[in-house]
């Protein structure tokens, strides 16, 4: 009786390394050793004893192993899944079985005393016999499972069948995962995406002429973010008529509004939305962005080829971060409704039961925060399927407030060839990267510059104070006020936010609060309150500090210094809005001195005037940073001598 050789007849369950590591050398080893993982030769009489089984069992090994052919498709039966079979039959017959697969057929040996390697063969042949008269799916799962298949291996340790983690086969599983994807979107409708036609007044603009429009307009700036030849950038529209001569229900409204001529995203971003190409819009706050995607999506809606009332579920969906910016998107489609377009509006903290009504009663448009939606995208209330036209508003707060899984999760319910827009106040890496995975194609429409800019039609005021002042300095504000002025004050946290508009309601001063420890039906009266002008006075964080469209803000009022300087800009953002201008008081202490220098550059880039106060905290606290990094070359110890005792 030979060793069983490492190669095409090694042990099913034994992988090369452990292979060559344990049958191959078996032969070498010293009587007394003793193989870790299963059977070895030894003993002077060159029988085979089987390792790690009790003493019993030892001495019953000297017996010649009972050796027997298995067809190799049935060998997957005896060993049973992760080896539970043999497993049972070894430890009920106080045997060890091996089985080595070969050609014609695998050859099975049992260890063990005479009487046990008949009733050990007895069990197998009955697994057989049962296999070979009653065929199962099931068993020939595990046949396959035993199947010696690429990167699969199987070894035994002292009586136990470990498998070795198989290697993943990436190539295949993308194969098949897009076959998934195919097949998932197979029976949808076809989308319609292009419903622009360019006006003469439009087509025959010059080249300069086009440039000389981008520059006046904020300096337009476009880009096709295409891999590969570059497609032509189409011409800006100069009048809304430009973009919608085909669509005289969207030029009513937007007369109705009094509207004089398009903003300049707008200008550019309407005849790439129309034409169906995907868009990334980097705007600042209030200019228009959110008509600019808003008209085009009621044209693509209206006209799929397959009619609304077919097309079971809503065909446009805006996510926003927050549910102010969502009720808000609501009221613009409200308020320039199209063709009878229905939309709800999904939100944490509002009414769930009456949101799943509104769904289950239809609609044409969802604008939801994407904790929510996703909510009731899991609890099946929700089918995402039937979108087509796809919005992420202010991407970069979203993903600022954490919001990626969830849109992920709802992403993997939209069809891929949908049309998608996102808008973005800033491009920071990650708004890049949200883009790179969600659009196709797009084409980048960005005005003023990329850098941080905050709007230039807000005059900017700094006050370099201490904490203790700051009581003083908003009083002076306050009553200083006139009756026309509307302010938004800023404050960090929503405890600040409490004392001090209690504070000022105990002087007699009407405000209103907003900050997420609120009801959501406070805080959407607080802030109907105020844009209806019931309040003049706004106590808010850093919640309002984005899309909250107010017109008539004449004030913003920064009584705690945000986090970062982006969110300076948008809280400024808040006034000088659509045409008007506006003014914003900001007050830094010491405690601020981080953000001196990039306050600076921005007042600098809006020709605002800079106070001498925050030159020198600039400086000051250049000089210190400096201190400590010199301090540290040097290896001086750093910060307060510490306490030994
Ligand atoms: P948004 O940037 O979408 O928050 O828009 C800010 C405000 O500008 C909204 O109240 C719009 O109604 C308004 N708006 C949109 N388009 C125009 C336009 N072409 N001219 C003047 N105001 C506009």
């Amino acid at each position: 009786m030979s060793t069983p050789r490492a190669g095409a007849n090694a042990p099913l369950w034994a992988s090369a390394s452990r292979r060559s590591a344990t049958v191959s050398r078996a032969p070498e080893r010293r009587p007394t050793e003793e193989s870790s993982w299963g059977v070895s030769r030894g003993g002077k009489d060159g029988g085979w004893r089987a390792s790690g089984l009790p003493e019993s069992v030892a001495s019953g090994c000297r017996e010649p192993p009972l050796c027997f052919g298995l067809k190799n498709d049935l060998v997957g039966v005896v060993i049973g899944r992760g080896g539970s079979k043999i497993r049972d039959i070894q430890s009920t017959t106080n045997t060890r079985i091996q089985i080595v697969k070969g050609y014609p057929e695998a050859q099975v040996k049992i260890f063990g005393s005479k009487a046990m390697q008949t009733k050990a063969k007895a069990v197998i042949d009955n697994f057989v016999k049962k296999q070979e008269g009653n065929y199962s799916p099931e068993c020939q799962v595990d046949i396959v499972a035993f199947q010696p298949s690429f990167g699969r291996d199987v070894s035994i340790d002292d009586g136990v069948i470990t498998e070795d983690q198989p290697l993943i086969d990436w190539d295949q599983i993308r194969e098949d995962a897009l076959k998934w994807e195919k097949k998932k979107w197979a029976d949808l409708p076809p989308i319609k995406k292009n419903f622009y036609k360019e006006s003469t007044t439009t087509g025959s603009m010059s080249q300069v002429q086009v440039d000389n429009w981008r520059k006046e307009n904020f300096n337009i700036t476009c880009n096709d973010l295409k891999d590969g030849e570059k497609r032509p950038i189409p011409n800006p529209i100069c009048t809304f008529e430009d973009a919608f001569q085909g669509f005289p229900e969207i030029l009513k409204s937007i007369k109705k509004a009094g509207f004089q001529k398009p903003t300049p995203i707008q200008s550019q971003a309407w005849p790439i939305v129309l034409q169906g190409i995907d868009l990334i819009g980097v705007a600042q706050t209030g200019t228009g962005k959110t008509l600019s995607y808003l008209m085009p999506g009621f044209i693509h809606l209206d006209s799929q080829p397959i009619p609304k009332e077919k097309r079971n579920g809503p065909g446009m969906l805006v996510l926003t971060p927050t549910r102010e910016l969502a009720l808000q998107v609501q009221a613009e489609c409200s308020k320039y409704s199209y063709k009878g377009l229905r939309s709800v509006c999904i939100y944490g903290g509002g009414d769930r039961d009456q949101q799943i009504q509104d769904l289950t009663e239809g609609t044409d448009i969802i604008i939801a925060t994407p904790g929510r939606l996703n909510d009731l995208q899991m609890n099946n209330f929700v089918n995402l399927n039937s979108i087509t036209y796809l919005v992420l508003d202010e991407a970069d707060k979203m993903l600022d407030m954490g919001f990626e899984p969830q849109i992920m999760k709802i992403l993997l319910d939209v069809r891929p060839d949908r049309q998608t827009i996102m808008t973005s106040a800033t491009w920071p890496c990650a708004v890049r990267r949200l883009g790179q995975s969600y659009l196709k194609e797009p084409m980048m429409v960005y005005v003023g510059t990329l850098d941080l800019v905050a709007v230039n039609t807000v005059k900017q005021n700094i006050i370099v104070t201490t904490e203790e002042e700051k009581r003083t300095h908003i009083q002076t504000f306050l009553e200083s006020m006139s009756p026309k002025d509307k302010v938004i004050v800023f404050v960090s946290r929503k405890a600040v936010a409490d004392h001090l508009s209690s504070d000022l309601i105990l002087r007699h001063i009407s405000v209103e609060s907003l900050h997420g420890n609120r009801e959501q039906s406070d805080r959407e009266k607080a802030l109907e309150n105020f844009k209806t002008g019931k309040v003049r006075i706004l106590i808010a964080t850093d919640l309002a500090s984005r899309g909250l469209d107010v017109h008539d803000i004449t004030h913003v009022y920064n009584y705690d210094f945000p986090r970062n300087i982006e969110e300076y800009i948008h809280r400024v953002g808040r006034t000088g809005r659509a045409g008007r201008t506006g003014m914003s008081i900001t007050l830094l202490t010491r405690n601020d001195w981080r953000v001196s220098t990039e306050l600076i550059n921005i007042l600098e880039r809006a020709n605002q005037s800079i106070p001498e106060e925050l030159v020198s905290m600039a400086e000051r606290y250049k000089a210190n940073k400096l201190k400590k990094e010199t301090g540290k070359k040097l290896g001086r110890p750093q910060g307060k001598p510490k306490k030994f005792y």
